[in-house]
This record gives C-alpha cells, sequence and structure tokens, in this order.
C-alpha cells in the first residue's frame, strides 16, 4: 500500500488476498503445491464498541481492549478508542484437509495437522504482512496475538484465557457466534483459524447480525443437534459446554502421535469441527437466511 492512499475494507481486503495467493508460506510444506489456504472472510469493529468492555467484564479484567494493546505498544500515537479499528478475518479450512480429518477418530490426519502447524505459520505471517502494509500507508498497527506482553491467565470461568482471542475479535467483527464446542460458527463453517490486527484507522464496522453470541449452534438455538458432542475423543464436549483442560490434554497427547505417524513436530485435533452440520455452513436456517438478506432474524423463542 503506498502512504496516503485511501484505504477501504476493499483495499484491507485485496492485501489480504493478495497474500494468500502469492506468498509461498501458504502451504501445507508436504513436498506438494497444495496451499494452507484458499480465499479469507474479513470483517472489521471499532475499537470504542462496547463489546470490548463487555469482553473484559464477561472474559476477565486482563483481556485486553484495541485501545489497550495499541496503545501499549504504539503510545507516542496517544490515539482514543474511535481512532482505531480491528480487522479480523476467518480461512476456512479446504475441502480436502476437512475431508481428510472427518474420518479421524482419535488424533488429527496428517493434513489437519499440518494446518496446525504450519497454516497457522502462514496466519502469523499474514498478520504482520498487513500490519508492515498498513504502518507503509500511514495507518500504524499493531497484531495483538504476537506482541511479546500477549500471554494465557488462568481464569476461574474458563480455566484458562489469553489477553486477546482471536475467536472473540471475530466474532464483534460480525464474522460469527460460538457453538457447543467453544469453535467459532461463521458463514464458511466452523473449521477455520482466525487472526487479527488493530490499526489506527476510521472506518465503518461491519454489522452484527446475530442477537446472541449463540445464534449459529443448533444445540442453543433449538436444543438439537450436539453432534460435536460424539465427535470428541476426549469427552471434553457435553451439554454443558466446552472442557478446555480436557481439550488442552488431548492436545498433548497428539504431539507424540503425530510425531510417531507423520514424522514431524505437530499436534492437532479438531475433530469436532469436521463430520458435524456446522462445518461448513451456518446450520441455524433462519440464521443463515437472515445473513443473506442482511436483515436481522427474529429473536429465537426461550427453550422449554
Ligand atoms: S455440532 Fe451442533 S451442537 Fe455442536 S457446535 Fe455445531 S451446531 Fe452446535
Ligand atoms: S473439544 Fe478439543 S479434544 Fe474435543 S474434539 Fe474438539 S479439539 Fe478435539
Amino acid at each position: 500500500m503506498e502512504k496516503n492512499v485511501n484505504i477501504t475494507k476493499d483495499s484491507i481486503k485485496s492485501v489480504i488476498q493478495d497474500f494468500i495467493s502469492t506468498s509461498s508460506l501458504n502451504s501445507l510444506q508436504n513436498g506438494t503445491d497444495e496451499p494452507a489456504w484458499d480465499q479469507a472472510l474479513v470483517g472489521l469493529a471499532s475499537g470504542a464498541d462496547p463489546i470490548w468492555q463487555q469482553y473484559k467484564e464477561y472474559v476477565g479484567a486482563f483481556h485486553w481492549t484495541p485501545w489497550e494493546v495499541f496503545n501499549q505498544h504504539c503510545p507516542e500515537q496517544n490515539v482514543s478508542a474511535d481512532q482505531l479499528m480491528v480487522v479480523s478475518w476467518v480461512l476456512p479450512q479446504r475441502k480436502p484437509v476437512r475431508k481428510s480429518n472427518r474420518v479421524s477418530r482419535n488424533y488429527p490426519s496428517e493434513e489437519w495437522a499440518r494446518i496446525r502447524v504450519y497454516g497457522e505459520e502462514f496466519n502469523i505471517a499474514l498478520r504482520r504482512h498487513l500490519v508492515e502494509q498498513l504502518a507503509s500507508s500511514g495507518h500504524p498497527a499493531v497484531a495483538p496475538m504476537l506482541v511479546p506482553n500477549w500471554t494465557i491467565v488462568k481464569s476461574e470461568r474458563f480455566s484458562y484465557a489469553s489477553s486477546w482471542s482471536e475467536r472473540h475479535a471475530a466474532h464483534a467483527a460480525g464474522l460469527g457466534t460460538f457453538g457447543l464446542c467453544d469453535g467459532l460458527i461463521t458463514a464458511k463453517g466452523k473449521a477455520m483459524r482466525t487472526g487479527s490486527i488493530v490499526v489506527k484507522l476510521s472506518l465503518k464496522s461491519d454489522p452484527r447480525p446475530y442477537f446472541d453470541h449463540h445464534a449459529y449452534c443448533l444445540y442453543y438455538s433449538d436444543g438439537t443437534c450436539g453432534k460435536c458432542i460424539d465427535r470428541c475423543p476426549a469427552r471434553a464436549i457435553t451439554p454443558n459446554g466446552h472442557d478446555k483442560e480436557k481439550c488442552r490434554q488431548h492436545l498433548v497427547r497428539s504431539r507424540k502421535y503425530v510425531k510417531k505417524t507423520y514424522k514431524f513436530e505437530g499436534y492437532g485435533c479438531g475433530l469436532c469441527q469436521v463430520g458435524v452440520p456446522c462445518e461448513t455452513i451456518i446450520p441455524v436456517k433462519t440464521a443463515r437466511e437472515a445473513l443473506k438478506s442482511g436483515k436481522l432474524p427474529p429473536p429465537p423463542p426461550p427453550l422449554a
């Protein structure tokens, strides 16, 4: 991006899509030409959106607002919250990767484990690239997940949580809502990874086309489904939600499996993200149709 060019959502989207199309890092790194990712969904949220304060109250005081993280790392800019935007993106898993993990019963397929490692390396590079591109056009930016003081802390409510959650940023930017398994269900489904940056820029925020943070999950919307419960080899998902600690322990065990079976240092699981109704779509029909039409769906009736 050149200095003083007019930055729009479309120009940001182009930087992201161009990097996905051209970066040599967008690779499964398995000796083929297979990319890790195709195209991304992109959403914007204002740094002054009240949702960031709500996250602080719900997740914990340690969860940064965009203003906090930006001002820690660019204090000389002396900005107010309404001068900041969060740019969030969703990288949907590609069909062959999803297909391979659908048949997994305990540990991830090789493709899925490669995405967890090499796909995320690309996602890190994408955050850096966007920060550099925006900064070079006169808009300083920060990638909260990449700052040295980003950390994971113990949380009473969630067992552990971090100073910045990519999925929460995506939710704020109108990109999706949470499922029973805690994954974010987006217009391209739940099999995906997310990323975000905070930038000094004023643009229009994207609307959040949902009434609550569970609107796209069948279990929360009408009490049906629960397919992710059966998919989880660690019994980490129940009708009460997702047990992060059980999930984490399974991911630790997966390291040994990945090294022994696929001969590289990796890990992963994601079995609850595939072979379920929310793998590639929003499974709640009214919510899916509302998103297409651009109108808010009617609020769901209370569960009996
Ligand atoms: S599999 Fe069903 S219950 Fe689980 S997150 Fe998806 S829609 Fe919700
Ligand atoms: S909840 Fe964790 S352990 Fe269970 S299927 Fe999902 S990623 Fe795997």
